[in-house]
């Protein structure tokens, strides 16, 4: 019986960061390990409320008070199996995710913080890695069915290891030298060290998933040869075409990058330093593209902005401007706007906000400025206001209000236009839509029999407790689809959306 005083007895309380001197020295991650005393205590905050809408606001459908008084009684193997049986990778969400569940808590209506289930969740993860409990599930007798799954991300590692698990033959196919989709060269060590994904990779490949990296599928195997190798595809391809500003006077000058260009050459670097081989910061054609003595101009306000302010504290950049084009948010639920539980328009303070750098709100790029030679050497900026009229965004510059901030290195994070425009689509006869993401039917396949998609690359660019929701009832319907026995759990389907106010 969980305590329904628990909340009243403890206030909300997260375990400590390390010190911004010392954690921005290293690329490790930001959190150490919360002690057992005081995930137990968090935990007892769950008072059990009877119609959890955590779990509405959690897309897998997390059983969260479960596992929270499970915690709370020290009952942790109990904890780490209910936690699996709905998230196929709590260490990845425990840690990165924004966590929509606990904007939606009980507690919340009521004036309260909510409990701290996302590291409550990261915890049972670790709990289980420290008892053994990753250790791979037996694997049941081949169905003689395959599955060619395209795309290593959370989406498609979540369908992979459902699959696997009926007894699919899974081959995973990914482009990059190396597995995890944007968990490996997008998001920095600092939110999540890549042991993570290698330890569940270890786990899949046990039971029974094979992985072919180095392997652009349109490209280097083509759809056909594909199609005649397994007996269904999904499509987990992400949402990775990059927005741009080329209508933006001074665009094409040196130093002005996608972020992306920036993230990935410096997660490479990191990866290289835990091979022990030592790497420089180059994009692909080997321009070098670092942080260090510059003064950097992130254009962004979402997670891609923050991961860039983090690296470039790190690689020692000698100031950093965020601008974002909206006015701050406040810091607390406006209730008439976003009611409880749906997610709130808030400031998001990130642990790279408190690392430094200035946040510039309601300010719009009028121009990169050349400094003579080709190269960028300033942003010239406007403060702005931001109207929605007919469903169309009109942004307006307020006369006399612009300023040069200085800027050698300008790195653009303003959003993805969906999926990439790649030869596989062309050859499988998939198409984009408006949006830039592939359609699903209710059954998650595409417009062609036989090829499913999940993840970004149908929802748009989204977070990773999506992708493995979507994962997982792909999984479920291509496991229909190929007549296996029984069903797989479904979380989502592919209509789902966030908590809104209706
Ligand atoms: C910088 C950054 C930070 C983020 N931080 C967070 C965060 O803190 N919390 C959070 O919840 N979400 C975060 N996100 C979003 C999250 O990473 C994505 O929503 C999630 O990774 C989507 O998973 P996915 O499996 O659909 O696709 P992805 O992770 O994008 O993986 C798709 C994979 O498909 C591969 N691929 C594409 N085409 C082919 C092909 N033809 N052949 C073979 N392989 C192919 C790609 O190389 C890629 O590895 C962040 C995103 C970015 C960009
Ligand atoms: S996956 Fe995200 S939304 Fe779901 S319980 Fe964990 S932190 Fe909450």
């Amino acid at each position: 019986m969980p305590d329904p005083n628990g909340f009243l007895r403890y206030d909300r309380r997260l375990p400590a960061r390390r010190p911004v001197p010392v954690r921005i020295m290293d690329w490790r991650e930001v959190y150490p390990p919360a002690g057992e005393e005081l995930i137990r205590e968090q935990a007892t905050r769950c008072m059990d409320c009877g119609i959890p809408f955590c779990h509405d606001g959690c897309p897998l459908g997390n059983r969260i008070p479960d596992w929270n008084d499970l915690v709370r009684t020290g009952n942790w193997d109990a904890a780490v199996e209910s936690l699996h049986a709905t998230n196929n990778f709590p260490e990845f969400t425990g840690r990165l995710c924004p966590a929509p569940c606990e904007a939606a808590c009980v507690l919340g209506l009521g004036g309260q913080q909510p409990v701290t289930i996302k590291q409550v969740e990261v915890e049972i993860a670790d709990a289980a890695v420290a008892r053994g409990g990753l250790r791979p599930r037996p694997v049941p007798p081949p169905t003689g069915r395959s599955v060619a799954v395209v795309g290593s991300g959370p989406a498609g590692l979540a369908a992979a290891q459902q699959l696997a698990r009926a007894g699919h033959a899974v081959t995973v196919y990914e482009r990059d030298d190396a597995l995890g989709g944007l968990l490996r060269y997008g998001i920095p060590d600092f939110k999540l060290e890549k042991r993570h994904i290698d330890r569940r990779l270890a786990q899949l490949a046990a039971e029974g998933v094979r992985f072919r990296a180095g392997v652009n599928v349109g490209v280097d195997v083509t759809a056909e040869q594909l199609r005649a190798e397994h007996d269904a595809v999904l499509l987990a391809c992400g949402a990775l075409a990059g927005r741009d500003a080329p209508e933006t006077p001074g665009r094409a000058l040196r130093g002005v990058h996608q972020a992306m260009e920036h993230l990935v050459a410096a997660n490479r670097v990191v990866a290289a330093a835990g091979e022990g081989r030592p790497a420089l910061a180059v994009l692909p054609d080997g321009t070098p593209i670092d942080a260090a003595g510059r003064h950097v101009v992130i254009i962004g306000g979402g997670d891609t902005a923050a991961d860039c302010l983090g690296v470039a504290h790190r690689q020692g950049a000698a100031g950093v401007h965020q601008l974002d084009l909206y006015p701050q948010p406040p810091r607390g639920r406006d209730e008439a706007r976003d009611p409880w539980p749906t997610w709130p328009w808030i400031l998001r303070e990130y642990p790279a906000h408190e690392e430094g750098g200035e946040r510039v709100f309601a300010v719009a790029v009028q121009e990169f400025v050349d400094d003579g030679t080709g190269a960028v050497r300033a942003v010239r900026v406007a403060e702005v206001t931001v109207e929605k009229r007919n469903g169309r965004r009109i942004v307006t510059p307020l006369p006399g209000t612009e300023r040069e901030l200085p800027a050698d290195l300008v790195l653009l994070a303003i959003g993805f236009d969906g999926t990439e425009e790649q030869p596989l689509l062309g050859q499988l006869g998939v198409v984009r839509n408006a949006r830039g993401a592939v359609d699903a039917r209710p059954d998650w396949r595409t417009g062609v029999d036989g090829v499913f998609v999940a993840g970004d690359m149908h929802r748009g660019a989204s977070l990773i407790v999506w992708a493995i929701a979507e994962g997982r009832a792909a999984a479920a319907a291509i496991h229909a689809y190929l007549g296996g026995t029984g069903s797989l759990p479904a979380p989502v389907d592919p209509a789902a959306q966030p908590l809104a106010a209706r």
